[in-house]
C-alpha cells in the first residue's frame, strides 16, 4: 500500500512537470531543467535516485533519511531573498524530486572560474547577500555545513542565493556537532580536530564563516587560501591557520578587506565574527564603498601613463630611446622601473590629499604635475 501512493506522487510529478535537459550534478543527485506543464514557467528539479542498484540497503537509508531532513530544513528557510525556494517535493519508491526556482547563471563557482577574480565591489554586494543568508539560518539555529562556490547559485539578474541543504542541520543553542562533514578546503579547523580528538567539545555555528572567508578569500585571489597536492598537508594548514596573502593577487586589495579575511579566518571559533559582527564590519560599510576604492597607481593612472607618453612622443624623446625600451613603454608604461617610481610617489602625494579634499581635487592640477614629473624622469630612465 506505501509503495503505491509512493508511485503515484511519482505519476503526479511526471504529469505536473516535464523534465528537461541536465544542468547541474551532485554526489547522489542530478539537476534537471523543467517546466510546469500548465503554466509553462521553467523551474529546476533535483531528482534524488534511491534505487537499491547501487547502494547498499543502509546506505539506501541513508539518502532518504538525509533527503527528507533536506526537504525539512528548506522549507524552514524559504522565504528569504538569499535562499534558493523548495516550490514543490515529491517522494516515490526510487525517486525524490525536490522542484526549485531556476537559478539560470548557475554556479558562483562557473561565474569565478570564467572572471577569474572579482572586483572588491562584487565581492561585497556577494558576500553581504551570502552572509545575510547565513545570519537568518544561524538565527534559526540551523548550520549549513556546506557553503561553497558550487552551492552559491546566481539567478538571471546575478543576484545570488544559498542553495544545497543536504548537511544543514537544526542544532539548538548550546549543543555541539561532532561529525565530519562538509567539502575538505572549506572544513573549519574546529571540524578537523574534533574528528581527531574524542575529548574535543565539538563544533558549532562558527564552520559557516569560517567558510565564507574561506569563499571571500578565494572570490578576491582566484585561489583558495588552503591548498596543498598532499590533501593530508592541506588539512594541516588549515588547523593551522596558515595562509598567505600572495602576491600579486593580494597587491591591489585593501586593508579593510584583509582584515574582514582574517577575522572569519580565525582558528578559534569563539572569536571568529559572527554572521551579524561579519556585516557590521567596515568592509560592508556604506560609505565604504565610494572612499575606500582599491587604490591602483596602475590602474587609477592609466589615461594619465598613456597621456604622458603622448607628450612624450610629441617632444621627440620617444626616438632617442632605445627600441626595447620603447616597447616596454608602449606595452606596459608602469612596468618600467623609472616610471613606476615616479607614479608611485606622485600618487601617492596625490592620493593621499586626494583622500582628504574628496572628489572636489583639481585634476587638471594633478594631470599636469604629474605630466612634469614623469617627463624628468625619463632623463633617469635613459641615462
Ligand atoms: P548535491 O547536494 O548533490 O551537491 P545540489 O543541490 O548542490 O546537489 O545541486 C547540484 C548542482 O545542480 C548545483 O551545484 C548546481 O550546479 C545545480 N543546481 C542545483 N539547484 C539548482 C537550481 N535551482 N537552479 C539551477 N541549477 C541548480
Ligand atoms: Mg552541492
Amino acid at each position: 500500500w506505501q509503495t503505491a501512493v509512493e508511485e503515484e506522487r511519482a505519476k503526479e510529478f511526471y504529469q505536473k512537470y516535464d523534465p528537461k535537459e541536465v544542468i547541474g550534478r551532485g554526489v547522489s543527485s542530478v539537476v534537471r531543467r523543467c517546466v510546469h506543464r500548465h503554466t509553462g514557467q521553467e523551474l529546476a528539479v533535483k531528482i534524488i535516485e534511491i534505487t537499491a542498484e547501487k547502494m547498499t540497503a543502509e546506505q539506501l537509508e541513508e539518502v532518504k533519511s538525509a533527503t527528507l531532513k533536506e526537504i525539512q530544513v528548506l522549507n524552514m528557510v524559504k522565504g528569504h531573498s538569499s535562499i534558493i525556494t523548495l516550490i514543490d517535493s515529491y517522494e516515490s519508491t526510487t525517486f525524490i524530486f525536490l522542484v526549485f526556482d531556476l537559478m539560470r547563471r548557475g554556479e558562483l563557482f562557473d561565474y569565478l572560474t570564467e572572471k577569474v577574480t572579482l572586483s572588491e565591489k562584487e565581492t561585497r554586494s556577494l558576500m553581504r547577500a551570502l552572509l545575510e543568508a547565513v545570519q537568518y539560518l544561524h538565527s534559526r539555529n540551523i548550520v549549513h555545513r556546506d557553503l561553497k562556490p558550487e552551492n552559491i547559485l546566481l539567478d538571471d539578474q546575478g543576484l545570488l542565493k544559498l542553495s544545497d541543504f543536504g548537511f544543514s542541520v537544526q542544532l539548538p543553542p548550546g549543543q555541539k556537532l561532532r561529525e565530519l562533514c562538509g567539502t575538505p578546503g572549506y572544513l573549519a579547523p574546529e571540524i578537523l580536530k574534533c574528528s581527531m580528538d574524542e575529548t574535543h567539545p565539538g563544533y558549532g555555528q562558527e564552520v559557516d564563516l569560517w567558510a565564507c572567508g574561506v569563499i571571500l578569500y578565494t572570490l578576491l585571489a582566484g585561489s583558495p587560501p588552503f591548498w596543498h597536492r598532499k590533501q593530508m598537508l592541506m588539512l594541516r594548514m588549515i588547523m593551522e591557520g596558515r595562509y598567505q596573502f600572495s602576491s600579486p593577487d593580494w597587491d591591489d586589495r585593501s586593508d579593510t578587506v584583509r582584515d574582514l579575511v582574517a577575522r572569519l579566518l580565525l582558528v578559534e571559533p569563539a572569536g571568529r565574527l559572527t554572521a551579524q559582527q561579519a556585516l557590521a564590519h567596515p568592509f560592508f560599510r556604506q560609505y565604504q564603498r565610494e572612499d575606500a576604492r582599491v587604490f591602483s597607481p596602475r590602474k587609477s593612472f592609466r589615461v594619465l601613463i598613456l597621456s604622458v607618453l603622448a607628450c612624450i612622443r610629441m617632444y621627440g624623446r620617444y626616438r632617442r630611446l632605445r627600441p626595447l625600451t620603447r616597447e616596454v613603454l608602449a606595452r606596459d608604461p608602469y612596468s618600467v622601473r623609472g616610471i613606476r617610481r615616479l607614479i608611485d610617489g606622485c600618487a601617492f602625494r596625490i592620493y593621499g590629499h586626494w583622500v582628504k579634499k574628496g572628489e572636489q581635487q583639481n585634476r587638471a592640477a594633478l594631470f599636469q604635475n604629474t605630466a612634469k614629473i614623469m617627463l624628468l624622469g625619463l632623463e633617469e630612465l635613459e641615462p
